[in-house]
């Protein structure tokens, strides 16, 4: 599968089909609960608006992006389930959202007072989700102000609050018992919650490792980011059971040209590579703008013809150069694997992460707009 022989040959291939398999596979694992795909960051790079189609069209019950700006796509998409923005309002943005029927996490009086405001003057009772904040340090109204909270917030008219949720710092650590007391903490944020008279439909904690690992914290509703994109090898815990999941993004491109280069000769920018036999180098169109990043020079492999070629020289730019010397056929036109498979041998997100002292998530985010997507 390439782009059509007018575009660049670099590419990332979305499989649609394993986003499927993935999101029916942790819900079976996580049994009756709702399910909200979390679709931020175009889909952690992978494509919100068609991602978002797939997973509604397999009853996926909430999505969860980032800004208003990313959820206004999705509905610009005719995505008609729930949406929730993590990220809450801006100020400037909260008419246009309500207009759009997204769903805010509210984390400050302010927000909940500016809401309701625009919400009075638009003749509308508007529906929030409050977040509380039991230990991220991020985001949300502190747990221990939760009953001050809960009292302000019941004497707004024309706001609802149909979740309350919590975030979690570190699921993926079982030792630390840290996510045993986050959830003690929302539990009872919750009931202070109740005291004042507001019972949400939906308590929320589980991100993809908490709907794994941590199943006393699946409540009413997991917000499933990684795992639906098949990245669960560098945030699940290893020592749990866990459903089988697929990748969902490989990039790929081909081989430029091949050259001849003599031993003793330089390749690439600050001469870090030289080689030390009569090598043949292939030039690749992928660099860092793409999302391959410089800190994988002379550290990465990729695949061609299912066999392993390494990185040399510095990744620019636009291009990357890799020694295929050992590989005797490769030629002008191979393609070649970055993320992916290829005959036995695959290379993951994960593996360019542990190589990046960084985790997939940040690997599959980072492959551009320049990286034309196809989907399967
Ligand atoms: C990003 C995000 C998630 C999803 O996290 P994953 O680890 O990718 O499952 C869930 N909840 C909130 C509030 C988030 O910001």
């Amino acid at each position: 599968m390439q782009p059509d022989s007018l575009a660049r040959p670099t590419w990332a291939e979305i499989d649609l089909d394993n986003l499927a398999r993935n999101y029916l596979a942790v819900r079976k694992f996580a049994g009756d609960v709702a399910c909200m795909a979390v679709v931020k960051a175009n889909a952690y790079g992978h494509g919100a608006v068609e991602c978002s189609r797939r997973l509604e069209a397999k009853g996926v019950d909430w999505f969860g992006v980032a800004t208003v700006e990313e959820g206004i796509e999705l509905r610009d998409a005719s995505i008609e389930r729930p949406i929730l923005v993590l990220g809450g309002f801006w100020p400037g943005q909260i008419e246009l959202a309500l207009s759009k029927r997204l769903t805010p996490v509210v984390s400050t009086l302010e927000q909940a007072h500016a809401i309701d405001r625009i919400a009075e003057h638009r003749g509308e009772i508007a529906t929030i989700h409050v977040k509380l904040d039991t230990g991220m340090g991020r985001l949300g109204f502190r747990y221990d102000d939760a009953f001050e909270t809960a009292r302000q917030i019941a004497q707004l008219d024309h706001v609802s609050v149909e979740g309350l949720m919590t975030h979690f710092a570190a699921a993926d650590d079982m030792a630390s018992g840290f996510t045993e007391l986050q959830s003690a903490r929302f539990n009872e944020a919750a009931a202070a919650f109740r005291s004042n008279g507001i019972t949400p439909r939906y308590l929320d904690l589980a991100n993809s490792p908490g709907a794994v690992a941590h199943p006393q914290t699946r409540a009413d509703m997991i917000r499933l980011g990684g795992v639906l994109y098949g990245l669960g090898g560098d945030v699940l815990p290893k020592e749990v059971a866990k459903p089988a999941l697929f990748p969902v993004m490989a990039v790929r491109s081909q081989i430029a040209l091949i050259k001849e280069i003599k031993a003793g000769e330089p390749v690439g920018y600050s001469r870090i590579w030289t080689a030390e036999r009569h090598s043949r180098v292939a030039a690749i169109p992928i660099g860092y703008y793409d999302g391959f990043r410089r800190g994988l020079s002379e550290s990465a492999d990729v695949l061609i013809r299912g066999e392993r070629a390494p990185v040399v020289g510095r990744i620019s730019m636009d291009w990357t150069t890799i020694d295929v010397t050992v590989i005797p056929d490769a030629a002008v036109g191979d393609v070649v694997t970055m993320i992916g498979s290829d005959g036995q041998d695959e290379i993951k997100a994960e593996d360019l992460a542990a190589r990046l002292d960084t985790i997939s998530y940040e690997v599959t985010c980072g492959i551009s707009a320049r990286v034309s997507r196809i989907y399967k």
